[in-house]
């Protein structure tokens, strides 16, 4: 008897069994952009380890960025659906879409030791009841078989919003956000790392957290996200 029950692909929405279609993953496989190794932004050349302007320019505190497909593109109702109405299905689609388009830079990836998700401030975590970036890092180590672990990284709740604050402020914030928890401090020292999130836009939070986890001694820091916008808008 076959137990599984039908339902919509996320990228195509056609009924059918699987969570993203065969269809959708074959487009997904054929449409990756050329991407800059370290920011995963799109890039005329994808010549291996070759890196945009930015990048060149003011180097991110983090080494590499895997990432699935463009914010904007054919996946960004499924991550938004998972993220506002936390269907988890959706990430388990995801992720197995994330890993078919990756297996080569994941065998030749330096091993990671760890993998972290982007923490959110206890408050917001009450208010939203579910860290989207948590759950996406538990499926990620239990498809890889790589340890995980939440209480690396603290992230303290900010007051007034991001949006309106210049840059430079920004900056300044996200610096003072997010902390380490004195107690795992043993655990990153040497350790390649992977931090793992839905979105990532400037990537200002991730090289915060990298840096932070290099501060600390990390050797290496990667970031696997499932979207990444195509432009780095003004941060
Ligand atoms: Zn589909
Ligand atoms: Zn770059």
């Amino acid at each position: 008897m076959n137990l599984l029950l039908p339902t919509s692909c996320i990228g195509c929405q056609e009924f059918q069994a699987a969570t993203i279609c065969q269809k959708c993953r074959k487009r997904l496989k054929e449409s990756q952009l050329k991407r800059c190794a370290q920011c995963a932004i799109p890039i005329a050349s994808n010549e291996k380890g070759l890196v945009c302007l930015d990048c060149l320019r003011k180097k991110p505190s983090y080494d590499t960025t895997l990432c699935l497909d463009s914010y904007g593109g054919f996946l960004t109702e499924a991550i938004h659906l998972y993220k506002y109405q936390h269907q988890i299905a959706i990430a388990h689609g995801l992720l197995d879409a994330w890993l078919e388009v990756h297996p080569r830079e994941l065998r030749s990836n330096q091993a990671v030791d760890w993998i972290l998700p982007i923490p959110m401030s206890q408050q917001k975590l009450h208010q939203r009841g579910f860290n989207q970036s948590w759950e996406l890092c538990k499926l990620f180590s239990k498809k890889l078989k790589i340890k995980n672990n939440w209480k690396v990284l603290n992230r303290s709740h900010l007051d007034g919003d991001q949006v309106f604050a210049s840059k430079q402020e920004r900056v300044q914030r996200l610096n003072n956000v997010f902390s380490i928890n004195p107690k795992n401090i043993g655990l990153i020292k040497n350790k390649n790392i992977a931090l793992i999130d839905d979105v990532m836009t400037t990537g200002a939070t991730l090289s915060v957290v990298a840096k932070l986890l290099k501060d600390f001694g990390a050797q290496s820091v990667h970031n696997w996200v499932i979207l990444r916008t195509p432009n780095k808008s003004p941060c």
